[in-house]
């Protein structure tokens, strides 16, 4: 085989090409110089680390071959994600076709417009070799009738060069396993947006059409969420924890989502979330999508290389559980706004708006009553991540209860020491002890991760306070958190709005054609005492038609404890319930900053940055 002699006895090969793009297959070559003699086995990952759910990648592998010194091998499937190949004295080689259709940012997709890929989808794993530099070529696809159709492709990734070009089809490589699958590869024409943060090169990848997408404006502000990022990590020395950082962003016509990766992120939004050209004004579309490039930024501190002890390393196999989602995507999920604020890039007010909305919406589900967020973070390969119309009622989110839960420590921390310690001191010291060399392990840092009992220790030690009881409440209990106190020690007031109080039915509706289906029924709620369900299709109010448009308005005529028939169908049975009307349960708080006790007025400040 021609590729075999590029393989060097130290290093493991793999040439990659979109092979078929209208039959969305990826080729790879696997090249394995130094096979294990007792039978080389080989693997793909169950899971992709940031998104944590099986996901079995190996059902993606269409067709795979072995041969030994160009002859055919034997090759013995073990389990659904592996293999072993009979024993060969020589280059032991791989074929396999990978089939790429799923257009998100966990696995893999290709076609004539483009082609994206994670390694836990296309490199398997050579089971002893894991720690030997990886070689990857990254070839074009192949122009058979000479079109040149393909001239315009280049590829953006993180994985450093070996022969490649920057931005061009080559070799790339990886000092180790681990490495090799951190870094997704994007191939196509796309726009480039570059700019430095704090003297590191950063760029943007957008594939797919934007009109009149305003690059100068998008580079400005992501340079600002990214050095404000770095400096809150090293003030000192304003460092970033790596060399370049590469955003792939692919756009489609509704889509939103992120995957985090130690120098990169893959993210999908909206065509209409990214800036315009000549529209300066911040659009919620635009601001939702710096706030999801700033979580997927953040995390390459908070998860990438501050790591729960279980995922040092990660066990690609099977789950890998750990309490602590609450801090790696809560506290990231806190971070990635609050920076937006300081940088500037939103205002005070919107960014108070932003967190009464996240704050009503974690108190909208009953399930918040009954999981804790450390037990949500453990159960959430199984519950968090495959949700159900049962979900609001038995599952709390440890992205935005866990935010709450930053957010409380954080203002706890401020008040309690009048302002000279906050949870950046926490995150610093987390990154002190146990991220900041975690690829590179000095004597006495060893890259290890931080458990539950050493958060716990560092958030006293750090803040010179007793914070445990409030841990133990907000992290392993189910009581509502104390905001309010919190909020009046920054001096700002949370109130109850008028959007509480109306007729309600208590439930979450999807539109199916015109047709006004129950997604989920809230527990206490109007719906649930009349016996409704979710997946019953709502067909009439008191005899007049109920579509998917018209339930609110329709309710609006009626008053709380109004008595009134719903005709419903249930499997296309037609159904009749008596509903007693309740008042939306859901609690509606707003938060107003003011200006006095002036010593609170001016911790809020110093927290968000404001000036004057
Ligand atoms: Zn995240």
């Amino acid at each position: 085989m021609a590729r075999t002699s590029k393989a060097s006895k130290n290093t493991v090969h793999y040439a990659i090409r979109p092979a078929d793009l209208a039959l969305h297959v990826f080729e790879v070559t696997l090249t394995i110089a130094s096979p294990d003699p007792a039978g080389q086995v080989v693997s793909l990952p169950a899971w992709i680390p940031g998104s944590y759910m099986i996901r079995e990648f190996a059902r993606n592998i269409v067709q795979i071959r072995a041969e030994c010194n160009g002859r055919k091998l034997r090759l013995a499937k073990l389990d659904k994600h592996s293999w072993r190949a009979a024993r060969c004295d020589g280059a032991l080689v791989l074929h396999y076709q990978v089939y790429a259709w799923d257009l998100s940012v966990r696995a893999a997709h290709l076609d004539q417009t483009h082609g994206f890929f994670n390694g836990t989808s296309t490199f398997l794993q050579v089971h002893g070799q894991e720690a030997l530099p990886h070689v990857v070529e990254i070839l074009p696809p192949d122009d058979a009738n000479g079109s040149a159709a393909f001239a315009g492709w280049r590829v953006a990734t993180s994985l450093r060069e070996l022969k490649a070009r920057r931005h061009r089809f080559g070799s790339y490589f990886a000092d180790s396993y681990d490495e090799l699958i951190d870094h997704p590869v994007e191939m196509g024409e796309f726009q480039l947006i570059r700019f430095e943060a704090h003297g590191v090169p950063h760029e943007m990848a957008v594939t797919g059409r934007v009109p009149n997408l305003d690059t100068v404006r998008l580079a400005a502000d992501l340079k600002k969420m990214c050095e404000q990022q770095i400096a809150l990590f090293e003030p000192a020395t304003r460092r970033a924890p790596m060399e370049r950082y590469v955003f792939l962003t692919m756009v489609v016509s509704d889509g939103y989502g992120g995957l985090e990766h130690r120098a990169s992120t893959a993210l999908i939004c909206s065509r209409n979330d990214l800036p315009v050209k000549g529209q300066p004004a911040m659009s919620e579309g635009y601001r939702g999508f710096l706030g999801l490039c700033s979580h997927e930024y953040f995390h390459t501190w908070n998860v990438k290389r501050i790591k729960p002890a279980v995922f040092a390393p990660y066990d690609l196999r099977e789950e890998n559980y750990t309490p602590l989602l609450w801090l790696f995507e809560g506290f990231t999920s806190y971070y990635d706004d609050l920076v937006l604020v300081r940088a500037g890039l939103i205002d005070e007010k919107t960014y108070l708006g932003l967190l009464a909305k996240t704050l009503n919406g974690v108190l909208r589900g009953a399930g918040r009553l009954k999981q804790s967020v450390a037990e949500s973070s453990f159960d959430a390969w199984t519950k968090y991540y495959r949700q159900d119309e049962n979900a609001p009622n038995a599952v709390v989110s440890y992205y935005t209860k866990g935010s709450l839960v930053a957010l409380l420590l954080d203002l706890t921390i401020r008040a309690g020491t009048r302002g000279k310690r906050s949870l950046d001191d926490v995150m610093r010291a987390l990154w002190r002890r146990y991220g900041r060399d975690f690829y590179s392990p000095k004597a006495g840092t060893t890259g290890r991760g931080v458990t539950e009992a050493d958060i716990d220790a560092l958030f006293d030690e750090i803040s010179g306070l007793s914070l445990k009881a409030l841990l133990d409440r907000a992290v392993r209990g189910t009581k509502d958190l104390p905001l309010d106190e919190a909020f009046a020690k920054l001096a700002i007031a949370m109130a109850p709005t008028s959007k509480a109080g109306k007729p309600s039915l208590e439930v979450r509706t999807r539109k199916e054609g015109g047709d006004c289906k129950l997604a989920s029924v809230h527990e206490g709620g109007a719906a649930h005492l009349a016996g409704l369900s979710a997946g019953d299709v709502l067909v009439a109010i008191d005899g007049l038609r109920v579509t998917a448009s018209n339930l609110e308005t329709t309710l609006a005529r009626y008053r709380v404890g109004d008595n009134v028939v719903v005709h419903a169908f249930r499997r296309d049975e037609l159904m009749t319930f008596s509903v007693a009307l309740t008042a939306d349960a859901a609690q509606h708080y707003a938060f107003e900053p003011r200006d006095k006790p002036l010593a609170a007025a001016k911790l809020r400040k110093a927290w968000l940055k404001v000036r004057g």
